[in-house]
Order: structure tokens, then sequence, then C-alpha cells
């Protein structure tokens, strides 16, 4: 599974290092921050149309009316808003929409008007931009970390038909088998065991345990405790885990 494997490759800490914004990112927002200082600098008439056409292809169609080119002005800074602040999935799409956008409005501009070099060129940028956000892992880990991660920790798979589902589900939502809070409780212990699980998603299991079943959980986790301390695959972070879990109960 994809997502598991996204998680195990990154431990929590390398995901945060992982999620910073490196050259192609940075370009990219230099190319929203270049694009929207023209559509401003064309729109109180410190550039000409004719000096910046070349340079900027979607203004270079001659947009006339102003309201399009401060509505096009707003979209290139907030891409560059989106990429700072919210790190949701969400988020991503919205930059992805706007990218798509972007390459669409650009091939049927040639449709109607002359293909230039500097068209073609826009056209190009922006598909590039399109596949770059499609398939950059880190990206993928910016904007869906999160939400992986706690998709997989109150992921529980059914006693009853093996299929996956959500810790919260009263019922299987596939078999309809019952899920007690006993069987909840036996099937993240066993998950929390699990070495096939990467360490980030048993870590959130451990912390799920105790703050669901809290005291109930207690003897669970000492005793997992104690093993980890004396084995030696033992993992500093599933410890540290078990022992977060002890203190606060
Ligand atoms: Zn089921």
């Amino acid at each position: 599974m994809k997502v598991l494997k996204l998680l195990e490759d990154f431990p929590q800490r390398e995901a945060l290092k992982a999620s910073e914004l490196k050259f192609l990112e940075w370009l990219f927002i230099i190319f929203q921050l270049t694009a929207f200082v023209l559509i401003v600098g064309l729109l109180s008439s410190v550039f000409s149309i004719e000096l910046i056409a070349p340079i900027l292809d979607l203004v270079s169609q001659n947009i006339s009316s102003p309201l399009i080119l401060i509505f096009l002005a707003v979209l290139h800074f907030a891409v560059i808003l989106l990429l700072f602040s919210l790190s949701k999935p969400f988020t991503f799409y919205a930059l992805l929409i706007f990218v798509g956008a972007m390459v669409l409005f650009s091939i049927l501009k040639l449709f109607f008007l002359e293909p230039t070099g500097y068209k073609i060129a826009g056209i190009l940028i922006y598909s590039f931009c399109f596949l770059y956000f499609m398939t950059s892992r880190r990206l993928k880990v910016r904007f869906f970390y999160k939400k992986f991660l706690e998709d997989a920790t109150k992921t529980i798979i059914c006693p009853g038909c093996g299929q996956e589902v959500h810790l919260d589900f009263e019922n299987c939502a596939s078999c309809g088998k019952l899920l007690s809070a006993d069987a909840k409780f036996e099937i993240l212990k066993k998950q929390i065991l699990d070495i096939d699980y990467p360490i980030v998603v048993r870590v959130g299991k451990i912390t799920l345990l105790a703050d669901t079943f809290g005291k109930k959980a207690l003897p669970f986790l000492k005793e997992q405790y104690d093993k980890q301390l004396v084995s030696p695959y033992r993992n500093i972070d599933i410890v540290a885990a078990f022992l977060k879990a002890i203190k606060d109960n």
C-alpha cells in the first residue's frame, strides 16, 4: 500500500524536513510573484503591455478588463499563500486545479490566437508544474502526511471479514459485524505489535490506545514497555511512546 510506504519512509521528524520547500517550489513561487508584480504594474500603468507581453503569457493576450486582471493578480498571490500556509490535502487540490486551469486556459488560447514561442513556453511551463505537482513526493509529504498518518492510525482490521474499518465505526462497513469496544481494544493491541506497520503508525496507535482506553490499557503498555527494553529489536520511538502513554495514565 502506497500510503504505508510513504509513512514508513518518513518518521515524523523527517517528514517535517521533507516537506520544506526546495528549489523547484521556490522557482514556482518566484514565477507566481513575478506574474503578480507584472499584473499590478500593468494595472497601475507602470508597465506597458508591449513591454511585458513576452514575459507574461496570461496578460499578453490583451485582457482589457481590469476586473479580470485584478482577479488574476489575486489568484497568483493566493497560490503563493497556499503553498506556505495550510498543509492540508485541500490546499494541494486547490494548487493542482489552479495549475491545471492555467494549462487548459493557455491551450484554449492557442486555438484563437497565433501560436508564438512565448505562448508555447507558457503552456510548457505550466504543464511541467502540473506534472511536478502530481509526482512530487515532497509535496505529498507536505500536504498529505498528517492525513495519511491519522487515517492509518485509526484504521483497524475487521475480525469478521479482514477489511479495513475506521475505529470510530460501530459496525464493519463491509460485513456489518458489530465492533465492540473490547474487540477494538484487542485489534489495536495486535496492530501495535505488528511489525509490518510503519513505526510512526505503531507509535500513533500506542497513543490512541492509551487515550481511548486509559487505565484498561495500562497493564498491556507496561508489559510491552518492559519487553521492548530487553528486546534486541527495540525501537527508540516505540519505547518512548510506551513510556509516555504509561506516564499519561
Ligand atoms: Zn467486516
